[in-house]
């Protein structure tokens, strides 16, 4: 089956001195392992089609295009640096592309069927992970290349078994079933990090599996907090850092003790890709910015812009560990849009936007953390909903947004202008949008196609339109 495009030797070879020249005006590589490096590559003139030993599958999940510009501009704000997937989509050797997120039943596709397209080459339902229409199980991509002595990672700031990781190593009619999920992973997955300790334990399944302690059993060193993340020595490694999802960054950043004991995306990302670098076998490593498509979901741009900027910088790390190795494959994507979030005109001639943008530097928390600061407190009313919107976000809500934050708050009937907006996240992103001068479509995902970005050997296969389900077979050409 033919599933890629016919790649010209010559412009792989280009695409090597490029990637160097690149590599080292980015600062990732020194200047003699540049020189060295550059003339390795003309001798590789000779040689035929680079051979891919490994691929870092990097998605931000739920990130609408617009984030891209979104995130540069926050991190030209809040760093003042550019963005590395900014960088990449101005650097001549990594290709730009757009993916087709489709899946089997809606143009608007869920995580768990963008995940299968990618992990079976096949479109499911939206729900399903890796079984067809029909009710058919699919092998995924992690079962197909173990059997040919591949090691596989899943890194992600979700559960574990939450449905992007999932799509590349489990089968299951429903996403929802990640009990079912996690012993999927037993001797299919070698290094698991995130979070979704509940899968793992034997007192919160409900079948009292011990299953932590079968992957133990099994060769995995198995750790719970970041230090003994940091600490560990196995080449296997099951990790999970929150009984349900990692904190979103904007919130870990803000507290000490959740900084203290959960890792941050790009310790994990070199946790797993150190251990695959550091040997010879063909590997797989999907890594997820996961929270990204939650804050979309929650209209919440202050933790969306922290999560994004955390991947932002996995990307980075992963392109400086990889810098020297020729053989490895460092794939950038998203699996759908949400809510397509952006920066509107604001004021005369717009002279008011860029004063709005900054003002979600303010934001000290994410929207979840309001909202359950709301539910600690019985009997709140407008006043108290103000205050912390005051505390965390650093803005006052009008007295007429605090009482309709309430009643819908209370479940009272409201009249909402638009049916997705009719909770308290999607209100509350609306007025939050009047400081910050950020819109949103909805509270849902969206039938945009995605950025896509590649570099290095054979980065060509992720170049022009992709469809989704088409990856799966790009990646068992190279690792299969
Ligand atoms: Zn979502």
């Amino acid at each position: 089956m033919a599933y890629g495009l016919t790649m010209k030797m010559k412009e792989f070879n280009t695409s090597s001195i490029d990637r160097r020249s690149w590599l080292k005006s980015a600062g990732l590589v020194s200047a003699a392992s540049f020189l060295s490096g550059a003339h390795a590559a003309a001798e590789e003139k000779m040689t035929p089609a680079k051979k891919v030993r490994g691929v870092v599958f990097m998605v931000s999940d739920g990130m609408s295009p617009g984030v891209l510009s979104l995130a540069e501009a926050y991190s030209q704000l809040t760093r003042q640096r550019s963005t590395q997937w900014w960088q990449m989509l101005n650097n001549p050797s990594a290709t730009r592309g757009l993916m087709d997120t489709a899946s089997a039943n809606s143009l608007v596709t869920d995580s768990a069927a963008a995940s299968s397209a990618w992990g079976s080459g096949q479109r499911v339902n939206n729900g399903s992970i890796n079984v067809n229409p029909d009710g058919k199980e699919i092998t995924p991509i992690a079962a197909l290349l173990r059997k040919k002595n591949a090691v596989i990672g899943l890194v992600t700031t979700a559960t574990v078994t939450h449905a992007t990781p999932a799509g590349f190593a489990a089968s299951i009619a429903s996403r929802s079933d990640e009990r079912l999920i996690a012993p999927q992973y037993l001797d299919r997955v070698d290094i698991i990090l995130g979070g979704g300790s509940g899968f793992f334990d034997a007192k919160q399944r409900s079948d009292q599996r011990d299953l932590a302690g079968d992957f133990k059993k099994s060769g995995y060193e198995v750790v719970s907090d970041r230090d003994q993340l940091l600490a560990a020595k196995g080449a296997k490694l099951l990790g999970t850092f929150a009984k349900g999802h990692l904190p979103f960054s904007l919130d870990r950043d803000h507290d000490a003790s959740l900084a203290a004991s959960v890792p941050s995306l790009v310790e994990m990302t070199q946790a797993a890709l150190g251990r695959f670098l550091a040997g010879d076998k063909p590997f797989l490593l999907q890594v997820e910015g996961a929270r990204i498509d939650h804050a979309a979901h929650l209209n919440d741009i202050g933790a969306l812009l922290g999560d994004q900027i955390a991947f932002d910088d996995a990307v980075a790390a992963v392109l400086t560990m990889t810098a020297k190795h020729e053989d490895i494959l460092v794939v950038v994507t998203s699996d759908h849009g949400n809510s397509n979030p952006g920066l509107n005109g604001m004021g005369d001639g717009y002279s008011e936007s860029n004063q709005h943008f900054r003002n979600i530097a303010r934001f000290k928390a994410s929207h979840e953390r309001v909202f359950g600061e709301w539910n600690a407190k019985p009997n709140g009313d407008a006043g108290t909903i103000s205050a912390l919107v005051a505390k965390h976000l650093g803005f006052d809500l009008k007295k007429s947004e605090a009482e309709a934050l309430i009643a819908i708050l209370h479940k009272e009937n409201v009249v909402e202008w638009n049916h997705q907006l009719e909770k308290p996240e999607g209100l509350l992103g609306q007025f939050a949008g009047n400081h910050t001068g950020i819109g949103w479509t909805g509270t849902t995902h969206t039938s945009d196609p995605t950025l896509l970005s590649a570099i290095g050997p054979q980065s060509s296969r992720f170049s022009g339109i992709i469809r989704n389900s088409d990856v799966f077979g790009h990646l068992m050409e190279m690792l299969g």
